[in-house]
Formats: C-alpha cells, sequence, structure tokens
C-alpha cells in the first residue's frame, strides 16, 4: 500500500490530467456515436448543441425547468426542477470541482490553446489582478440571470409584463460552449446570428461577441472564460460538502509560493493562507498543479472521503523536477 502511495505522490498529475480531458472530451461531445448517455445533469459544459454527444450541461435543463409558474412549483414540474438539483449535486459531491480540471471540454479547449500559446512563444499580456478580482463578480451575476429570466417567462413580477419566450435559455445563446464545441463535429451553424426576432438578434449577437471575448481572453489570461463561467458559482455554493477535497497543513507551509506560480487561474490563498484547511477557492479547478510543485512534505494533500489520494512529498517534487529537466521544460 505504501509503495502505491508513492508511486502516486511522484507521478506526473499534469500528464494524468491532460489524458482524463482528452477521454472527457471524446466521450462527451462523441459519445453520442456509441449510444452513451450519460444524462442532462453533467455538472460540466457537455454541450446540448454538440449532435452526437455523449451527455448535457446542467445550466440548459435548468433554464428550461425554471420558466414555470411560480405557483407551480409545489406540483409535478416543481419535483422535476428539485431531482435536476438533487443529480446535479450528487455528481458534483463526487468530483467537486475537479469537474472543471478535468473534465468539462471548454476548460480543456482553454488549456488547449494555453498550449498553442507556449509553442509559438506568445508571451500573456500584463494585467491587473485587483481589476480581474472585481470581474469575477460577474460569474454570480450570470447564474441569477440565467435562473430569474426563464422564471420571468412564466410570471409577471411587480406588474411587469412576462418576457418573450425568446428569451429561453439566455445564458446558452451566449455561452462560447454553443459556438465553440460543435466546431469540434464540423458544425459551423451555431456560428451565426439569428435575426428571426429582436430579442435573438441581440441574444445571438452577443454570443458571437463573447466567442471573441473568448479567443481574445485567452491572449490575456489562462482559463479566461472561467473567471465569468456561472456553472463555476453554482459549484461553489455546494462545493463544501464535496467527498473530493484539496486541503492544505498550514504549519508545514514555508510560503515559497510555487503553488501559486503555477496555478493557471491564480489563487493567491494557496501560498498565502495559513489558517484555513480546506483550500478550495470559488475560481479553483481542482487541477491539482499545486499539490504537485508543493516540495514540502504533507503540507497539500488531496482527500477522498477524508482518505489521502494524492499528496506533496519531497521526493514526488524532486522526481518531476528532474523529469522536467529530462524533458527539456
Ligand atoms: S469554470 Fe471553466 S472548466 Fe469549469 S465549467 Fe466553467 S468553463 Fe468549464
Ligand atoms: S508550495 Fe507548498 S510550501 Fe510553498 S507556499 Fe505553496 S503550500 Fe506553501
Ligand atoms: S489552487 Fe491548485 S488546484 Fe486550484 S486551480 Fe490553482 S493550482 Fe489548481
Amino acid at each position: 500500500m505504501g509503495r502505491i502511495r508513492q508511486a502516486v505522490n511522484n507521478s506526473d498529475i499534469n500528464r494524468f490530467r491532460s489524458c482524463v480531458q482528452i477521454a472527457a472530451f471524446g466521450l462527451l461531445l462523441y459519445g453520442g456515436y456509441l449510444a452513451v448517455d450519460l444524462g442532462s445533469h453533467l455538472p460540466t459544459f457537455a454541450c446540448p448543441f454538440v449532435e452526437n454527444r455523449g451527455a448535457s450541461c446542467y445550466l440548459f435543463g435548468l433554464q428550461h425547468q425554471m420558466n414555470i409558474p411560480v405557483e407551480r412549483f409545489l406540483s409535478g414540474r416543481g419535483l422535476g426542477v428539485l431531482t435536476g438539483l438533487v443529480t446535479f449535486i450528487a455528481l458534483l459531491v463526487l468530483f467537486n470541482k475537479a469537474w472543471c480540471g478535468f473534465l468539462c471540454p471548454v476548460g480543456a479547449v482553454q488549456d488547449w490553446m494555453t498550449r498553442v500559446r507556449r509553442r509559438i512563444g506568445l508571451r500573456y499580456s500584463a494585467y491587473s489582478e485587483e481589476g480581474f478580482r472585481g470581474l469575477k463578480k460577474v460569474k454570480y451575476v450570470l447564474l441569477a440571470l440565467l435562473i430569474l429570466i426563464p422564471l420571468g417567462m412564466s410570471n409577471s413580477f411587480a406588474g411587469l409584463p412576462r418576457l418573450s419566450h425568446d428569451f429561453s435559455t439566455p445564458f446558452c445563446m451566449i455561452c462560447p460552449g454553443r459556438t465553440v464545441l460543435p466546431l469540434f463535429s464540423g458544425d459551423v451553424s451555431q456560428l451565426v446570428v439569428d435575426f428571426s426576432s429582436k430579442t435573438k438578434t441581440v441574444l445571438t449577437g452577443l454570443g458571437m461577441a463573447v466567442t471573441g471575448v473568448f479567443f481574445a481572453g485567452s491572449f490575456v489570461k489562462k482559463r479566461f472564460f472561467c473567471l465569468f463561467c456561472p456553472m463555476s458559482a453554482l459549484h461553489y455554493i455546494f462545493s463544501k460538502a464535496a467527498l473530493l477535497r484539496l486541503r492544505k497543513d498550514g504549519g508545514r507551509c514555508t510560503r515559497c509560493g510555487n503553488c501559486y506560480r503555477v496555478c493557471d487561474v491564480g489563487i493567491r490563498e494557496i501560498a498565502d493562507d495559513l489558517v484555513s484547511t480546506d483550500i478550495v477557492k470559488d475560481d479553483c479547478m481542482m487541477c491539482f498543479k499545486c499539490v504537485a510543485a508543493c516540495p514540502e512534505e504533507g503540507c497539500l494533500r488531496v482527500t477522498f472521503i477524508g482518505l489521502p489520494v494524492y499528496e506533496s512529498t519531497e521526493e514526488g517534487f524532486f522526481r518531476r523536477m528532474e523529469r522536467r529537466v529530462g524533458d527539456g521544460a
């Protein structure tokens, strides 16, 4: 048992993560060809606009389900909303935000763009961390809107008229997952502005603009879109109940900053916070690069139901360093 744990702790988590990302991408985007159907409540962007997908994103169903009169929440349809939420939470509780680091196709595309940038030697632009700190709140606003707008289609609040049905799935209309993921099946049909109504023109026009920002943002920051992702906001609400955790023993931390330097989403607390034991912050994607980069024995630790899965060790750190030198990285 000790040997297995030692081998896991010495392993290259980045390589493992890349392999899982490729497998998940294949399963979620092309699983339909093999009759795979993982359901429609996945806590990740398995986009329903991809024809032969193997699953669907929970946000798509949630927006449809919220198009319901408030008084009917206690009826059968309300029960459907609850069942969907419970399924989503159960899946999230299993893997926590590792859905983002290991399984999300939109996250994978952003990581691949980072690789392309590195290969062609393009450096990231300088940006103010403070500025981004404020922008991070956008994901909570988007989450509230994607629930409230569909509710406003079936309900009239404060005497205001109900919203048009053209507002159904408002987040999907601006989500880069809808425009980018079908491209991997050769489908360009989502890369258009829908002029059939004013609302659709505005929403799909906005969607095209967001797609442009999605690509341009990748030249500014790694995982740029993830900063604004309402799925990430929804994850964080239930993250504390998850079985998979990232823990820190502040007493072993020397604040060397290695973990912060490798963190693609720039979570400063991973190095600076010596008090919290559960160290998953709202932008964390649980990629565990920080654990691999930490040279202190047992300082950062991944656990599942409290049992250690992967932890920082001095030996593992130096093994990975040697491998990187060998690879010429
Ligand atoms: S935060 Fe990023 S990785 Fe996570 S669901 Fe959103 S797009 Fe995917
Ligand atoms: S790499 Fe480890 S020791 Fe260094 S700051 Fe991060 S948690 Fe602390
Ligand atoms: S804090 Fe660690 S696990 Fe979270 S995103 Fe940063 S490197 Fe990945």
